[in-house]
């Protein structure tokens, strides 16, 4: 078995199609990505490097819907300095994301709208592209339906946020951008569940298609083993909000059979979550 996953696999959804691509990896601390979790229990779900790291992966979707070619997420692009790559363990050796939509036979150029669940830099760095050292929309002709509060943090961020965005690979968005606030439609098919936590305006990402469903989840549950509902990462800016948001937003996932989207998933980008009791556990799909 292939312990990290590097394909591209396309999920159907009704008349949607999500193709799950790879923007490359990062290593984050084991502890910080699963807060009170002891190590006993998450090393099992994913073994440690000699620095207590965990690896992860960043995979943006690409969603094709009847009438909308879609975005979600942009992994790191070029937004932190090839200096910072060891500190974070990021290896970004496939192609760009502008290829990799290229390889799915769309043209960026299509790409119409752009939505992310939050602007963390390892989830928006890739908006921008660096062309003679200027950052410019990787995707020129895309409408960008962003969180406005989110927005608002990632352009100026305080000292509590300064590190977590990079706003000079986001400014030049600025003229083309949808700001929502809240449960809002992103374009016919895909909509935002606005669930804070992760962020004080992070929304995860649904898609509906002739009584079908599938979920994103952007870093509310990072990746498959983060399901259980405890299993919350020392990221989120408020873990109680957090734990609230899964909370509401589980029995909707259950009980819709959604197909799961794990953004930061090293192994199983896609899974479904299972009710067993009172506990949530989740399966990998295909
Ligand atoms: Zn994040």
């Amino acid at each position: 078995m292939t312990r990290y996953f590097t394909a591209t696999p396309e999920t159907p959804i009704g008349d949607i199609r999500v193709t799950t691509m790879l923007d490359g990896w990062l290593s984050l601390d084991g502890g910080a990505m699963y807060g009170i979790v002891p190590k006993v229990l998450w090393e099992k779900a994913l073994p440690a490097d000699a620095h207590n790291r965990v690896k992860m992966a960043m995979r943006p979707l690409l969603v094709r819907t009847a009438r909308n070619i879609v975005v979600i997420e942009s992994g790191i692009g070029h937004a932190v300095p090839p200096e910072l790559h060891e500190r974070y363990g990021i290896e970004r050796l496939g192609p760009t994301l502008d290829e990799q939509v290229r390889a799915q036979g769309v043209d960026p150029a299509q790409v119409d709208t752009v939505a992310c669940t939050h602007l963390h830099w390892d989830h928006s760095g890739g908006l921008c592209k660096l062309v003679d050292s200027k950052y410019v929309p990787t995707f020129p002709n895309a409408t960008y339906v962003l969180q406005r509060g989110e927005w608002e943090i990632a352009i100026n961020p305080s000292n509590l946020h300064k590190a977590s965005y990079t706003p000079e690979s986001l400014t030049p968005l600025a003229s083309r951008l949808r700001l929502v606030e809240g449960n809002a439609e992103i374009v016919p098919g895909v909509r935002f569940d606005f669930t804070a936590g992760h962020t004080e305006n992070h929304a995860v990402i649904w898609f509906e298609s002739r009584g079908e469903s599938g979920v994103f989840f952007g870093d509310l549950v990072p990746t498959l083993s983060h399901v259980p509902m405890a299993w919350i990462s020392a990221y989120d800016i408020n873990a109680g909000g957090s734990w609230q948001a899964r909370e509401k937003l589980y029995p909707a996932v259950v009980a819709s059979s959604a197909k799961c989207f794990f953004y930061h998933e090293p192994e199983y980008p896609v899974g479904r979550m299972l009710r067993d009791k009172s506990k949530y556990k989740s399966e990998p799909i295909g």
